[in-house]
């Protein structure tokens, strides 16, 4: 008998099972103890976990095999499944299509930046990313973006954040990026949803994240990018609990009239409200934040949106990275010609405003920007 294509298979309802990643230290221990373990067992397992990205029970061979099997069910039950692996700029981009407990499907994706010479001298360090998903479908409902088409289907929880950032950990230390193995170095909030949408779990995550090792993964908060809408009272509350992770703004237009139609959460907190926060957010942090713009040929890269762009942004601790348009499945949309991206660049930067373009990695396999739409296996 052959199995229905994921495409049909509804998702079931109910919480994700309760997992180890889901726990802070205390709540660790309190779990071991509520399983009749002595308190150190906690200790032990975020080692296995956090130290050498080890989820199965069955591989952790110091512990006797009775509790192996009692933690298996209990505290380390598979969050994800891998469905698809997709490798693209030679090797050193790979995405990965999970399913969750539920049928419902995310995407990760996971990027090698080797490292830069300039006559013998190394300008920059092996940078490994993953980009990570926050929720299942988005319900920002940008029209450009293919994730914000299919709406949302739901949260995920803190586990299902953190085993996209473990897996990624264990497939770069295995060496399973073209470049040989390395050490995962940065994280971004750029993949399904908008983080600050599922805030309690996104923050639980970030501790799992920056917490050292081995009680988490002891990724340093900088190197960690959550990237929004631009949700206000999320991004306030972000600030107050001074976690210094790097803040990306989704702007894609410095007027409200365009961003009410691109960003559509801009009807509820507009262009000024956004930067006040973001620049809120800075004043705790001391660090400078991101402002991402996608370039739309003919929508919003006209000079004047630059110049306006410019002027906004000048006085303020930001930058601006710009991210030619992915296309997306029955868009009619497309990015800026080189020369209306070059002169955009130019107009920032005249103002002194910071700019880079990003490279759009993945494409080719609909794992750029905007492309993850978690579509199940075709044919
Ligand atoms: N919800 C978060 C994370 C989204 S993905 C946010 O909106 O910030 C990360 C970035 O990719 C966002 O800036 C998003 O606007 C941008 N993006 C979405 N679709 C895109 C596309 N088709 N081409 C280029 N960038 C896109």
């Amino acid at each position: 008998m052959t199995s229905l294509p994921l495409v049909f298979e509804a998702p079931r309802r109910g919480n994700p099972p309760r997992h180890f990643a889901d726990l802070d230290p205390a709540a660790r221990r309190a779990a071991v103890t509520e399983l009749g373990l002595p308190a150190f067992r906690a200790d032990q397992l975020a080692r296995h976990y956090y130290a050498r990205f080890e989820n199965d029970p069955a591989a952790m061979t110091d512990l006797p095999p009775a509790m192996r099997e009692q933690l298996a069910v209990s505290l380390f039950r598979p969050m994800l499944t891998p469905v698809r692996t997709l490798e693209a700029d030679k090797g050193t981009t790979r995405k990965t299509l999970w399913k969750l407990h539920d049928g419902a499907l995310v995407e990760s994706v996971l990027m090698r930046y080797p490292a830069k010479f300039k006559n013998g001298v190394q300008v920059r360090s092996d940078r490994i990313t993953v980009c990570v998903s926050s929720q299942a479908g988005c319900g920002m409902a940008c029209p450009f973006c293919a994730t914000g088409q299919g709406g949302l289907t739901r949260n995920l929880s803190t586990a299902e954040i953190v085993e996209q950032v473990v897996a990624a950990a264990r497939a770069a230390a295995a060496g399973d990026l073209a470049g040989g193995p390395g050490r995962l170095s940065n994280v971004v909030f750029m993949g399904m949803g908008e983080p600050l949408a599922n805030y309690n779990r996104l923050s639980a995550a970030l501790h799992r994240l920056i917490d050292p090792a081995p009680g988490g993964l002891g990724l340093s908060r900088r190197s960690i990018t959550v990237s929004t809408v631009g949700l206000v009272p999320a991004i306030l509350k972000l600030a107050d609990e001074d976690l210094g992770v790097t803040l990306a703004v989704s702007l894609h237009a410095p007027d409200d009239e365009l961003r009410n139609t691109l960003v559509p959460v801009n009807t509820r907190w507009n262009v000024a409200e956004v930067l006040a926060a973001a620049d809120t957010y800075v004043e705790r942090t001391g660090r400078r934040y991101s402002i991402e713009y996608a370039m739309i040929r003919g929508v919003n890269d006209q000079p004047w949106r630059a110049e306006l762009l410019g002027d906004l942004l000048a006085p303020r601790l930001a930058h601006v990275n710009l991210i030619p348009l992915n296309p997306t499945p029955g868009s009619e949309w497309d990015a800026s010609p080189k020369d209306v991206e070059a002169e955009f660049v130019r107009l920032l930067e005249v103002r002194g405003v910071a700019v880079t373009v990003r490279d759009t990695r993945g494409s080719d396999i609909d794992g750029a920007c905007g492309q993850l739409a978690a579509a199940p296996l075709e044919g």
